[in-house]
């Protein structure tokens, strides 16, 4: 706790390997948000995470490097939220599929801006009527990922 992000990636963890660049760094587990490299000298602590957009939740981090599409990162674990939502709830249940349904058809570059808009309204939605934390942080990795490198979905909509 009080460690530097940059601190425990380059030094700790030993940096990114085979020379390729760092892009971000997802922390708190499948429903956690993706850090870009400026906020790097953030530390790791519960208020801090929140202020980015993210959170500690498992304690877990995943690095990337610059060979990932940050699109198809909040895809993967959208599918993975869709998947555990236990289906009690309409939010979560129904939100998780439609906004991987979204995700897909971005990623596939057949989404439209009708589309994103669609996500990021379904995001919102989500995120404040979900009965319990998993449905409530499902669309932390689509929300942080829009803040921090919009400019990937929008080159992925459809017609460039
Ligand atoms: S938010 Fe919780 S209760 Fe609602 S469907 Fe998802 S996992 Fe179930």
């Amino acid at each position: 706790m009080g460690t530097r992000l940059r601190d425990i990636i380059e030094d700790i963890g030993g940096g990114i390997p085979d020379g390729r660049a760092f892009k971000a760094v997802q922390t708190g587990g499948p429903s956690g948000g993706c850090i870009p490299e400026a906020h790097l000298d953030t530390p790791v602590d519960y208020d801090s995470l929140k202020t980015l957009g993210t959170m500690m939740g498992s304690g877990g981090m995943i690095i990337m490097d610059d060979t990932s599409s940050m699109v198809d990162v909040a895809r993967y674990f959208m599918e993975f939220c869709m998947t555990e939502s236990c289906g009690k709830c309409i939010p979560c249940r129904a939100g998780t599929f439609q906004m991987h349904e979204l995700l897909s058809r971005i990623a596939k570059s057949q989404g439209t801006r009708a589309d994103l808009a669609l996500l990021e309204e379904l995001c919102e939605v989500v995120q404040a009527t979900s009965l319990c934390g998993l449905g409530q942080t499902a669309p932390n990795p689509v929300l942080s990922t829009l803040r921090y490198f919009r400019e990937e979905y929008e080159e992925k909509l459809a017609g460039g």
